[in-house]
């Protein structure tokens, strides 16, 4: 079955993977819905600037991912969803009792427990229109852990678990869900990590990427939002059909080691 004409939510998607991923399945002929917590002229110019150039309906929705009732009013003002792509997040790099509970509580919000939101008021949708896929941007810290990353890990270990209970309770149906695990992809969340690893470990920019962040990932490249995008359309695809409630990691590596 084609991609075509299905429509696709994907949440925190006006930058980074999310756009990247809005992007390659608008290129396969899906509709879109974009979202983030803000309402900017820019979010509404990107909608209409990936209508332009790939001939797919795009809309722009905001909502804001921390708040359960944001979640599920997105899917229903979107009135229809396939394929969900639960994608947004944030990050705060602590050690753990230093970690500020509020930065806790967004992160597993946000990272985590929106994901539950939106597959909720999705499956309905999915099931009446006999077909779906969820998709969860999980992370590499989905699987492995790094120190001053609590939440984020914890968040992230999460989504992978949500990710296998939505496969089991949709697995006789043509529904599926797994999660991507991406290493690191130099995307705004990335950039913005930088400065405070920087302090953390007392180290310039370069020696941060290299050491830090690259350290674990062996093929010493970032992974792409294009990469990242191709991913999830090929989970959106028949071969894919029978792959479910499983990680699918985008990581040059990082856990092999
Ligand atoms: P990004 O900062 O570029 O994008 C995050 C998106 O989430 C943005 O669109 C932002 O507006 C949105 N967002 C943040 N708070 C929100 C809220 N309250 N409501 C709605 N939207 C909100 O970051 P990214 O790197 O593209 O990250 C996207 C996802 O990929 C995240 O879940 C992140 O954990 C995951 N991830 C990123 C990397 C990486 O190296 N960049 C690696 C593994 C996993």
């Amino acid at each position: 079955m084609s991609v075509k004409g299905k429509t696709a939510i994907i949440t925190g998607s006006n930058s980074g993977i999310g756009l990247g991923i809005a992007e390659e399945l608008a290129r396969a002929g899906v509709n879109i819905v974009l979202n983030s917590f803000t309402d900017s002229e820019e979010d509404h110019a990107l909608a209409k600037r990936i209508a332009k150039e790939t001939g797919v309906d795009v809309r722009y929705i905001q909502a804001d991912m921390s708040k359960g009732d944001q979640c599920r009013a997105l899917i229903e003002k979107a009135g229809r969803c396939d394929i969900l792509v639960n994608n947004a997040g944030i990050q705060h790099v602590a050690p753990i009792d230093e970690f500020p509970s509020d930065k806790w509580d967004a992160i597993i919000a946000i990272n985590l427990t929106s994901a539950f939101h939106t597959t909720a008021a999705a499956l309905p949708m999915m099931r009446k229109a006999g077909w779906g896929r969820v998709i969860n941007i999980a992370s590499a810290h989905g699987l492995t852990a790094s120190p001053y990353k609590s939440a984020y890990v914890a968040a992230k270990h999460g989504i992978v678990g949500l990710t296998k209970v939505t496969a089991l309770e949709t697995a006789k149906e043509p529904i599926t869900a797994n999660a991507i695990c991406p290493g690191y992809v130099l995307t705004p969340l990335v950039e913005a990590q930088i400065p405070d690893t920087m302090e953390k470990y007392g180290m310039g920019r370069e020696e941060v990427i290299e050491k830090v962040m690259l350290e674990r990932q062996p093929s010493k490249e970032f992974a792409t939002t294009e990469q990242l995008g191709g991913t999830a359309l090929f989970l959106c695809s028949d071969a894919a059909a029978q792959i479910t409630g499983t990680t699918i990691s985008v990581d040059g590596g990082w856990t092999a080691l």
